[in-house]
């Protein structure tokens, strides 16, 4: 066993997996140590967009960091931070008027979901019950897993975490999901937490905008605060700037991060419609959002995530998108009629698909399996369960998407 000494976040240290070291990155491609360039199929976790160590990022960090390293948010204020917070404000939708900045989706989750019970507990109404959609994934510190699925993830921490009401995952035309949200908001309810439109830990698990806008409408209709997590979503994943927005709905509360940097360093931000802010402003401290890390809002964060929307306005980058969505669901389609594939979908740059037969356990060696096999292929993917899915940067070029679909379908082939 090794005695080194970082223990790793989803690893299981027991089955003795080396782990490569990465050294160097550039655009859709990773390099490790001992000289493998590997295709990065999974953005880094779902990070990276425009590419690793894209130049405006890496070089607007580089400046930052001459200038103004960390300094105090609570009461201070500085130049990045107000450039990223009025850059989000001219991209998202006028209804989100306010933005809380923080350091990680999960964190970003945690604040939407204190925003929601501040704004009923300030307005002298005790609406506490959360909604949540089932398979649904929105971080790991407590009150995330609260919301998110109950799994073998989070099976020990269970007595902690709180009680949600949950709609099933929409299946066929989602009546199911629409009746079974109904009757959760008339037994009252605080907010309704999504995923619009993709469930991504849960399994890359897809749904139709109109669903997401009959959710959006039934929560309204019941006064219940509607929080996009658009976390993973988010920043063009689905095709468009945001999942809500091939919807046409605006969340009460919005989650970004990932991509809110680009990928290339950490940042969050929660975005509020104005009468969440409102019910927590008075002249009363104790109705104050008490909510803070150490690192809110950090300068060079900003400056990463000012460069990024920079990018998103001076780049061509929804093209980028188009065309990468189109190359995805024209390779996930060749995949069809392989007999060990199942389930074949895409949503904007994401596709996915099902292999095999076998229970989709997680606990199942069939994603380490393929993970080495396709690692020794020079390509980065991460199965969940038997879900292979497909989230490259949007920079990747023709060449290497088409290796890491290839790669896909020989090992496909070999599970018939
Ligand atoms: C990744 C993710 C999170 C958690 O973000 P972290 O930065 O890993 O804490 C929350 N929600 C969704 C939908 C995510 O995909």
């Amino acid at each position: 066993m090794s005695d080194k000494p970082i223990w790793h976040p989803f690893t299981q240290h027991g089955l003795g997996d080396d782990i490569p070291e990465v050294v160097r990155a550039e655009g859709a491609a990773i390099h490790t140590r001992d000289g493998q360039r590997l295709i990065d199929a999974i953005s880094s976790w779902w990070v990276t967009t425009h590419g690793h160590c894209h130049p405006k990022i890496m070089t607007a960090i580089a400046e930052q960091a001459q200038q103004l390293d960390q300094i105090i948010f609570a009461g201070w204020t500085h130049e990045p931070a107000e450039t990223v917070a009025a850059g989000l404000r001219r991209m998202l939708p006028d209804e989100l008027t306010r933005v809380f900045f923080s350091d990680s989706g999960s964190t970003s989750v945690e604040v939407a979901l204190k925003m929601a019970l501040g704004f009923w507990a300030h307005r002298g109404e005790g609406r506490h019950r959360i909604l949540v959609m089932e398979h649904s994934y929105h971080g790991d510190t407590i009150g995330a897993m609260s919301v998110g699925a109950r799994g073998v993830f989070n099976a020990p921490y269970d007595p902690l975490l709180f009680d949600v009401g949950r709609v099933p995952f929409p299946e066929g035309n989602g009546q199911e999901t629409l009746d079974a949200l109904e009757a959760e908001c008339r037994k009252g309810a605080a907010a309704f937490i999504v995923e619009p439109l993709v469930l991504g830990a849960g399994g890359m698990l897809m749904y139709g905008a109109g669903l997401l806008a009959e959710m959006r409408r039934i929560c309204t209709a019941h006064g219940v605060l509607f929080i996009a997590d658009e976390v993973m979503t988010g920043w063009g994943r689905t095709g468009t700037l945001l999942a809500c927005d091939q919807a046409k709905v605006v969340p009460d509360i919005l989650c970004l991060s990932k991509g809110l940097t680009g990928g290339a360093v950490p940042l969050a931000v929660t975005m509020a419609a104005e009468p969440i802010y409102e019910a927590h402003l008075s002249e009363d401290r104790a109705k104050m959002f008490y909510h803070s890390s150490s690192y809110t809002a950090n300068p060079l964060a900003c400056a990463a995530a000012a460069a990024n929307i920079g990018i998103w306005k001076s780049e061509p980058v929804e093209a980028r998108i188009r065309d990468l969505s189109a190359r995805q669901a024209d390779h996930a389609r060749a995949l069809e009629a392989l007999p060990a594939v199942r389930n074949v979908r895409w949503c904007g740059t994401i596709a996915a698909l099902d292999l095999g037969g076998e229970a989709a356990s997680y606990l199942s060696d069939l994603a380490p399996r393929l993970m080495r096999r396709f690692r020794g292929e020079g390509i980065l993917l991460r199965p969940l369960g038997n879900t292979v899915y497909v989230m490259p940067p949007y920079c990747i070029d023709e060449a290497d998407l088409g290796r890491v679909w290839t790669a896909i379908a020989e090992a496909a082939e070999t599970l018939e």
